[in-house]
C-alpha cells in the first residue's frame, strides 16, 4: 500500500520505507504529487503532525505519514518546543540556523542552573484526510543542555544536549547509536507495534 510522507527529507524518505517494507507499505516523498509544506501553527507537536498529515492526504488522496519534532527545556516552560526551528527568529534572523538557534538557547539559560530538556518526537499515520482514528506515537529522549557545543555528527540542538549516562552529546554519537537512543528511533518503534497491531 503507497503512502505518503508529509516531508521531502530522503533520510526520512528512506528510514520509514526501511521499517515499513515489511508491513507492505511503500513510503513515497509528498513533492513526488507536487505538495508543499503546510503551515505548522499549532502550539503543540501533535496538532502540527495531524496538519502536515490531513494536508498530504487531502492532496494525495493516499494514506499519509508526519513527524514533528523538537526540543523543550524544563526551566523554559517547555521552549523552544514546537518553534525548535525558528527560535532565533525573534533575534530578527529571516530564517535562523542551527547556530543561530543554539546561541539564542544558550543565552536564554544563562545563570540557570536547572538544565534538563528532552527531544520529543510525534508521529502521526491517517488512512483518509478526515481519519476518525490517527494513529500517533511519541518519542521522547532526556538530556540535559550544555554551554559548550561538543561533537560535530547529527544537527540542530545535538552539539548542546548532553546524554549524562553517556558522558557524550548526541553530536558525539554515531547516527547509528543516535537512531537506537533517539527520540525519533523511539517514537518510530511505537508507531510500528501498533501499525503491526492493526495488519
Ligand atoms: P522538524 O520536526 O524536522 O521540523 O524539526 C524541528 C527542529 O527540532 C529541527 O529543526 C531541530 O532544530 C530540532 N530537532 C528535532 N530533532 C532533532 C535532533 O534529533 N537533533 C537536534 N535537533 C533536533
Amino acid at each position: 500500500m503507497k503512502v505518503v510522507l508529509a516531508s521531502n527529507n530522503a533520510g526520512k524518505v528512506k528510514e520509514f520505507n526501511e521499517l515499513l517494507a515489511p508491513l507492505g507499505f511503500e513510503v513515497l516523498p509528498q513533492s513526488l504529487f507536487g505538495i508543499s509544506s503546510c503551515d505548522e501553527p499549532y502550539p503543540t507537536f501533535v496538532e502540527n503532525a495531524l496538519a502536515k498529515a490531513r494536508h498530504a492526504s487531502r492532496l494525495s488522496c493516499l494514506p499519509a505519514l508526519a513527524d514533528d519534532s523538537g526540543i523543550c527545556v524544563k526551566a523554559l516552560e517547555g521552549r523552544p518546543g514546537v518553534l525548535s526551528a525558528r527560535y532565533a527568529l525573534s533575534d530578527h534572523k529571516k530564517s535562523p540556523s542551527d547556530a543561530d538557534n543554539n546561541a539564542r538557547l544558550i543565552r536564554d539559560l544563562q545563570n540557570v542552573t536547572e538544565r534538563q530538556a528532552h527531544f520529543i518526537s510525534t508521529l502521526v499515520y491517517i488512512r483518509y484526510p478526515e481519519d476518525p482514528e490517527p494513529v500517533i506515537a511519541t518519542g521522547y529522549w532526556q538530556g540535559e543542555i550544555i554551554d559548550e557545543a561538543r561533537g560535530s555528527g547529527g544537527f540542530g540542538y545535538d552539539p548542546h544536549f548532553l546524554i549524562p549516562e553517556l558522558h557524550k552529546t548526541a553530536a558525539q554519537l554515531s547516527a547509528e547509536d543516535k537512531n537506537k537512543l533517539s527520540h525519533r528511533g523511539q517514537a518510530l518503534q511505537l508507531l510500528l507495534k501498533q501499525l503491526q497491531a492493526l495488519a
